[in-house]
């Protein structure tokens, strides 16, 4: 028995080794185009990915969920454009694997919908290296249900297939059996089919199809840049070219495609098609990110800001050691909450030191931020603006009273300088400073896309992110650059330094909070 027992102990520790060494693909669908329909596996896998091999249809948005340290390796395949051969891209994916690597291998909507994917997988299991296949939302289902087109339905449609519209030029005889394929579903998807989109057409009429057989184009389905065009079999073509329709796009043949009209939903979005820089900091930006996001517009965050410690805290930590000789505690951002319970937790301290002090939250993000540490707030001013809490409090609860302000080292001065005039002892205390964000990579990037037309809105949360973005695209006249986009602009003192640096601004929100902003876009462009 122990005989036994001892070359299979060694032969499990040699196998455990060999599994340890070598990573394993994973080859997931990166979903069409529209971020939120990556699945939550796929997410996992970019998370947990040493190495992520990507597309140029798997958007750059999702290549964020990857780790900071993982390798990004871009192998950019287009639909007749391979920029790095498919023989390289399987031989990286190998070699990857075998450095003892966990690859991700991205592929726009699911990998195996021609995606190449199987033969990726072949691949692996011919070279022994263990593979996993994390579907995706492909977009020959997505692309039409965002275009208002179900595949199939009771009244339209029982059946569907999805076809390769791109064959090798070089083929003499088509892989696709036109006679039987033109009448033998009810519902016809092509990709890859716009090069092709004439022979198609024809095909189909000539095989059986009615000429009036409704379809649909649909461009850059799921996306801001989403573009739907219907016409029939024997009407398409021309449309196409008067349209100058191009790729990526699939055809949507068949009688669902008359359902648009009713069930068109994601072009119906108020900001649909609109294509918004959000310049707030990256921990700020996801709140105004996925309101626009909500109501259809594509957020691309441009963090002009990021949040530092001030150069020194002795001010601050003056302030902490005497916390219980001050009145009232007014944060005018959720930036001061965190910055000042973060220094005391630092000083071994926690919220228990604010027992005796009132709190004033400006904006309801800030009061936001201090309940959320468990903290309730004793007022938030109606207005959102630093000036509204002056009005807002009695001269007895200001005359005499010592107030703490924690705040932006380069915050306006109005607040303590009025509460002073009102007989209060101020202290106005340096928590954190802003520094201009991580942006500068994108900047000729965004420089290039506005001159194109392509950015639709630039949003200003504050002064400072107009005057960072302003440095950051670095050009003489900001205001030309700016010249095709929306300037939209959270309150009255971020406009008024928007137009001091040479912009138009076109929309200030009432409201001067996120979903004010988001509104008064949505009012803006419904007029
Ligand atoms: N595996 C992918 C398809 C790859 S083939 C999937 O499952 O979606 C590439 C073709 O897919 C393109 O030529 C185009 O026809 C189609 N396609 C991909 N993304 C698209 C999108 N967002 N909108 C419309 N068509 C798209």
């Amino acid at each position: 028995m122990s005989n036994m027992a001892q070359p299979r102990t060694a032969a499990n520790a040699t196998q455990d080794l060999g599994r340890a060494k070598t990573g394993k693909i994973f080859l997931v669908g990166a979903g069409p185009g529209d971020p939120g329909l990556l699945t939550l596996r796929g997410r996992e896998c970019l998370e947990k990915a040493d190495v992520v091999v990507y597309d140029r249809l798997a958007g750059d948005e999702l290549l964020r969920f990857a780790g900071a340290g993982a390798e990004m390796i871009y192998v950019g395949k287009q639909s007749s454009n391979h920029t790095v051969p498919q023989g390289e891209i399987n031989e990286i994916l190998i070699q990857k694997a075998l450095e003892g690597k966990n690859v991700t291998r991205l592929k726009g909507g699911d990998p195996y919908i021609f995606g190449r994917g199987g033969e990726e997988a072949e691949y692996a299991r011919r070279h022994g290296v263990e593979f996993e296949v994390v579907p995706g939302v492909t977009s020959a289902i997505a692309g039409p249900a965002y275009a208002g087109i179900p595949l199939t339905h009771r009244g339209y449609a029982s059946s569907v297939a999805i076809v390769t519209g791109h064959e090798d030029p070089a083929k003499e005889v088509s892989s696709i059996n036109w006679k039987n394929l033109a009448t033998a579903t009810d519902t016809i998807v092509f990709l890859m089919g716009m090069e092709n989109l004439g022979g198609i057409a024809e095909n189909l009429q000539a095989h059986g199809r009615q000429p009036t057989t409704p379809v649909a184009l649909v461009r850059w389905g799921t996306t801001v840049d989403q573009e739907t065009l219907t016409g029939t079999l024997d009407t398409i073509v021309d449309l196409a070219a008067a349209r100058q329709f191009g790729s990526p796009a699939l055809i949507v043949v068949g009688e669902v495609v008359s359902l648009r009209p009713v069930l068109s939903w994601f072009e119906q979005k108020p900001l649909f098609g609109k294509r918004v820089v959000v310049t707030r900091s990256r921990a700020q930006a996801s709140a105004l990110s996925e309101a626009l996001h909500e109501y259809g517009a594509e957020a691309m965050e441009f963090p002009t800001i990021e949040i530092a410690p001030p150069p020194t805290f002795d001010a601050l930590d003056a302030a902490i050691d005497r916390l219980g000789e001050y009145d009232w505690v007014i944060f005018t951002s959720a930036n001061g909450v965190e910055a000042l319970l973060t220094r005391l937790r630092d000083l071994g301290k926690d919220v228990r030191a604010l027992a005796g002090c009132r709190l004033a939250a400006i904006g309801v993000q800030t009061a936001a931020a201090l309940e959320a540490r468990g903290l309730k707030v004793d007022y938030v001013p109606s207005e959102y603006r630093a000036e509204a809490i002056i009005t807002g409090l009695s001269d007895a609860e200001i005359r005499g009273k010592r107030f703490l302000l924690p705040r932006a080292k380069e915050a306006r001065e109005v607040l303590a300088r009025d509460l002073a005039a009102r007989g209060a002892q101020v202290d106005d205390v340096a928590a954190y400073i802003t520094v201009t964000g991580q942006a500068e990579a994108r900047a000729a990037e965004l420089r290039e896309m506005f001159a194109q037309g392509k950015i639709h809105v630039v949003t200003f949360t504050s002064s400072s992110t107009v005057r960072n973005f302003v440095k950051l695209m670095g050009v003489g006249d900001i205001g030309g650059l700016l010249r095709q986009a929306t300037v939209a602009c959270i309150g009255p003192i971020t406009a008024d330094t928007a137009r001091e640096l040479g912009l138009h601004v076109d929309i200030v929100a009432g409201e001067y909070t996120v979903n004010g902003l988001v509104e008064a876009l949505v009012a803006h462009f419904a007029s």
